[in-house]
């Protein structure tokens, strides 16, 4: 079966077509695709802002569409930044604006803890309008400095039990263990099924 990846972010797509490599699916990049544009993530839950971009990529390329959304949430924070990760520091902000803004506000409450989860949603859409979607949840802790050079976003200052960030380790290991992962092999359950 073909799916679109609904994802102009490649970091993202580098890592979905990694764990989709799998018996029987073909993977095409929606930024590969002429005219292809972002469509608005105004959704107010992971599932939502995965919906608008599994609906968008449907819609241009009449593929059955696979998108991801991800949250982090800090518990000290009361659960942000939430859905709005990507945007925490400013609609424009690098990830290292956003890894120096999440530092920031956690030094700026001493002694609160510092344990916090990546949540992604995944979501596949068909042409028959059927949706399938799983979501996937991996703990961790906010260290206080960045660690590591793999992985992209938050990686450097998410800690994992064995006290290594997610920078820290081969995208192997993230893939195996990872909460993208872990929500993209509950939905590939979904669409064995299907
Ligand atoms: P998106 O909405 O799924 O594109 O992700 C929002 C933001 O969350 C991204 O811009 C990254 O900053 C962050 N993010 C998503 N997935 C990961 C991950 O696996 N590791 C670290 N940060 C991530």
């Amino acid at each position: 079966m073909k799916y679109v990846l609904a994802t102009f972010n490649r970091d993202k797509a580098r890592e979905l077509q990694a764990i989709l490599a799998l018996p029987g699916v073909e993977i095409v990049p929606l930024a590969d695709w002429p005219g292809a544009v972002s469509p608005e993530e105004n959704g107010v839950s992971l599932l939502e802002n995965a919906r608008i971009k599994a609906r968008a990529a449907l819609a241009l390329t009449g593929l059955p569409s696979i998108a991801d959304d991800t949250g982090l949430e800090v518990d000290a924070l009361d659960g942000a930044p939430g859905i709005h990760a990507a945007r925490f520091a400013g609609p424009d902000a690098t990830y290292a604006d956003n890894v120096a803004k999440l530092l920031r506000e956690l030094a700026a409450r001493p002694g609160a803890p510092r344990t916090a989860r990546f949540r992604t949603c995944c979501v596949a859409l068909f042409p028959d309008g059927v949706e399938l979607s799983a979501d996937g949840v991996l703990e961790g802790i906010i260290s206080e400095t960045p660690r590591g050079t793999h992985g992209f976003g938050y990686d450097p200052v998410f800690q994992m039990p064995d006290s290594r960030s997610l920078a820290e380790i081969p995208a192997s290991e993230k893939n195996a263990v990872s909460h993208r992962a872990r929500a993209v092999r509950s939905l590939a359950a979904l669409l064995a099924q299907r």
